[in-house]
C-alpha cells in the first residue's frame, strides 16, 4: 500500500475479524469442547467473509455479514481468566455465576421457552444445550451485547489499536446483573408475602 491508505470499511472489516477470531481458551474441560466447536466455526466464517470480500469487494456487507456470524456463535463456556487479571477474593469467586448458570433466566429465542424452562428440540425433547440466541439474549439483557458495541466505538476511534473483548468486564456485567435479578426476587417475594 504505498502511499495509499486503508479505507475505513476496510479497517472496519479487519477488526471484526479480530473479534471473530477472540475466542477464549475454557476455564475447565467442560468448555473445551465448546471452544473448539465455535473456534473452529469461527475460522470458517472468517474464512468465507474473505472469499466474499474478495469476489464482491464490499468490506460493509461482509462486516455485518461477520458481525451477524459472531452473533449467532456467541462464547457459551465459561472462559479462562488469569487469576491475577481477576484479583477476586475467594469469596467473590464462590459466588461468580457463568453464562450457563444464567442461561435459562431469559425467554430462549429460538425454542420459545419460559424463563427457568429448559430448552427443548424441536421434537418438544429436552436439548442437550441451551440454544445459541439464548445465550445472546443472557447478554443483551445483561449490557454485555451494548458493553461490546460501546467497546468497538472507542476501539474505532482509537483507530483499532485494540479490538479483543473484555472478558473482565464482562463478568462483572454477568455478575452485576445475577445481582439485579436477586434482588428483584427478594422484592417481588417481600411483596407477595404481605
Ligand atoms: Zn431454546
Amino acid at each position: 500500500m504505498s502511499g495509499e491508505s486503508m479505507s475505513d470499511a476496510m479497517r472496519e472489516f479487519l477488526a471484526e475479524i479480530v473479534t471473530a477470531l477472540d475466542v477464549p481458551l475454557a476455564a475447565d474441560d467442560t468448555g473445551d469442547r465448546a471452544h473448539q466447536r465455535i473456534l473452529a466455526d469461527r475460522v470458517s466464517s472468517v474464512s468465507i467473509s474473505i472469499q466474499g470480500l474478495l469476489q464482491d469487494g464490499d468490506p460493509v456487507f461482509d462486516t455485518r455479514w461477520l458481525r451477524k456470524r459472531i452473533t449467532e456463535t456467541p462464547i457459551t463456556y465459561e472462559p479462562y481468566v488469569r487469576r491475577d487479571e481477576t484479583a477476586m477474593t475467594d469469596a467473590e469467586a464462590s459466588e461468580q455465576l457463568t453464562r450457563g448458570d444464567l442461561v435459562d433466566t431469559v425467554i430462549c429465542p429460538t425454542c420459545n421457552v419460559a424463563v427457568g424452562v429448559r430448552c427443548i428440540t424441536r421434537a418438544s425433547k429436552p436439548a442437550r444445550e441451551p440454544h445459541g440466541r439464548r445465550y445472546s439474549a443472557l447478554e443483551q439483557a445483561a449490557g454485555i451485547t451494548q458493553h461490546r458495541a460501546t467497546a468497538r466505538r472507542e476501539a474505532q476511534a482509537r483507530g483499532y489499536t485494540s479490538n479483543g473483548l473484555d472478558h473482565k468486564a464482562e463478568a462483572s456485567l454477568l455478575t452485576a446483573y445475577a445481582a439485579r435479578r436477586r434482588s428483584a426476587q427478594t422484592t417481588a417475594s417481600g411483596t407477595t408475602a404481605r
